[in-house]
């Protein structure tokens, strides 16, 4: 067995050094040529990237011992494994159906700007995702700003920044404000976040803010995150919500510290492209994963729309229903627990204004009858020369995955969207707006249900050679880039170490061939 694997990878090896075309055990190995290309469509007609994506180092070799992993999903927690696959000495090839890499953290062009599709801030906590930040050489370019939050209530807009606007905000009542802030404090302080799994969100916190208190500002809050899902949601939700903003406090209730990179996610992931080439990570865009399926001699097949190729190790990111649609041969039980995890996706409009709005980084709305469920003023955080002297506006709206707003045209939401701005901003007028973007994603975070950690899909799944890791592992935390990047270090570190504590959860990974004799 030992004898083909070594044969395959010298054969590989030899080819790649000459530019000579050929397949090597039913995998097509490019030209000199194609690979100026990294992404591709089918054998033989290679699609180039964006230009930020250059050309992958081919001189660099991996071990005779490694293994050819594919990395299905090149946002930011596929780009993360491969980096450290690639580290451990693995050849590694990440596919990514969209143009570019990035997913949820991509940027894109709005008007005569370039900033991310979705507001993205970085905590001073967010310690794995700075480290990743110091490996890109990034450190130095990341800006810390003290933010301000607003409060759309009773349709006056509301600075809660500080201790004394809060023992000012006018909706509650002292000992409301009391309550709420003990409910904070009270929760900033949970260690055993297990136990408020099995505990309905709305009860915990009606418990210990009140009913009034759970009216006025909570239930507004939980509609605006998660709908009427707000029901099956259990308390460990808001107490890792908790948790995370009381680390963006530098010192208890008191000042917020957001960070972001010079240039955005378009900086980051230009660097992070670079440091994958420069690791030897082959990149391939535009190339939507169609199955993944044992192949004849116990490896991996994927199946691309119009081609196969072959992997020792497959670990894919993509949300849990899509890999139970692509991985036919998972069992009925594990397809049962990937298609049991429930999924929010969120409509977000990217809204480039000449004039900013407000002094609010985020503004909270518990009024009803808004089309979106917060106003995020990135350029409250973010510096407006970035964006050319513009401000730049997000209006998101999380909703399930089959919510009819999916199926709206962007101008029909366009439309709506900058109605409910211009009705809490009276002076905005249409003129003011400079450019308009809609972003749709069905699957951007798992609803954490309640008894949520003890129905988790496998990471290790029954098909040998095939991982499935995505963000619905991450189980006592939001869904932030922290976590993304924290779940692919220990993946990593799981498969090294058999004494790290995730590696009961990789523990299954061997070489395809000692699992699979030909
Ligand atoms: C509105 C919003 C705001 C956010 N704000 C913050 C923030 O302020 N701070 C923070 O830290 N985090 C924030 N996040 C979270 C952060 O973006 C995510 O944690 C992170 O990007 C998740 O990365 P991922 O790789 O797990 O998933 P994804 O980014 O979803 O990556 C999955 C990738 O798989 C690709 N894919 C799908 N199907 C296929 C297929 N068949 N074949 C091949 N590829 C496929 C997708 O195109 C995508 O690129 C925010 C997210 C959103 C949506």
């Amino acid at each position: 067995m030992r004898f083909r694997k070594r044969n395959r990878c010298q054969l590989f090896n030899k080819r790649w050094r000459s530019g000579d075309r050929g397949l090597v055990n039913d995998e097509l190995v490019p030209t000199l040529e194609e690979r100026k290309c990294i992404g591709f469509q089918k054998p033989g007609r290679h699609k180039c990237l964006p230009p930020r994506i250059k050309i992958m180092n081919p001189s660099i070799q991996t071990s005779q011992t490694s293994q050819h992993w594919a990395v299905v999903g090149g946002g930011i927690l596929g780009m993360t494994l491969a980096l450290r696959l690639s580290q451990q000495g693995h050849r590694v090839t990440l596919l990514e159906s969209r143009a570019n890499t990035g997913g949820l953290a991509d940027a894109w062009r709005i008007g005569d700007a370039t900033w991310d599709r979705h507001y993205h801030v970085t905590l001073m906590s967010d310690t794995h995702a700075r480290d990743i930040l110091g490996e890109l050489g990034l450190d130095d370019q990341m800006q810390w700003v003290e933010t301000k939050t607003g409060f759309y209530t009773d349709g006056q807009l509301h600075s809660m920044s500080n201790t004394l606007e809060f023992l000012r905000f006018p909706p509650l009542r002292m000992i409301d404000k009391l309550r709420l802030g003990g409910t904070i404090a009270w929760a900033a302080r949970v260690k055993n976040w297990k136990k408020l799994e099995n505990i309905a969100v709305g009860d915990w916190l009606t418990r210990l803010s009140g009913q009034r208190t759970f009216e006025k500002m909570w239930l507004p809050l939980l509609r605006c995150k998660l709908g009427e899902c707000w029901r099956e949601t259990s308390a460990a939700f808001i107490w890792a919500t908790i948790a995370r903003m009381y680390a963006a406090r530098r010192t208890g209730l008191k000042k917020e510290m957001f960070g972001y990179c010079r240039g955005g996610y378009a900086q980051v992931l230009d660097r992070f492209n670079g440091k994958l080439q420069d690791a030897g990570v082959e990149i391939c865009c535009n190339a939507a994963v169609k199955s993944i399926r044992t192949a004849i001699d116990g490896r991996m097949t994927i199946q691309f729309a119009e081609h196969d190729r072959v992997f020792d190790q497959v670990v894919s990111t993509l949300p849990t229903p899509v890999m139970s649609r692509i991985c036919p041969e998972l069992t009925p039980e594990e397809k049962s627990l990937f298609d049991g995890v429930r999924y929010h996706g969120i409509v977000c409009a990217s809204v480039l204004l000449k004039n900013s709005l407000s002094p609010y980084y985020v503004t909270n709305i518990t009024d009803d009858g808004y089309p979106f469920t917060a106003v995020i003023e990135m350029t409250a955080l973010i510096d407006k020369a970035e964006l050319n002297g513009s401000a730049l506006v997000y209006l998101p709206r999380y909703v399930a995955p089959h919510d009819e707003l999916f199926d709206n045209s962007d101008a029909e939401i366009e439309h709506e969207f900058l109605c409910g701005l211009q009705r809490m901003h009276p002076k905005l007028s249409l003129a003011d707006v400079k450019a308009v973007r809609i972003s749709r994603v069905r699957h951007v975070f798992a609803l954490p249900t309640l008894g949520y950690s003890e129905r988790l899909p496998p990471i290790v799944t029954s098909v040998p050679g095939l991982y499935a890791l995505n963000s619905s592992h991450i189980v006592n935390g939001t869904l932030n880039v922290n976590e993304t990047i924290k779940l692919a270090n220990d993946f990593a570190a799981g498969l090294r170490d058999l004494t790290h504590p995730f590696a009961h959860r990789v523990a299954r990974c061997q070489p395809a061939e000692t699992l699979c004799p030909v």
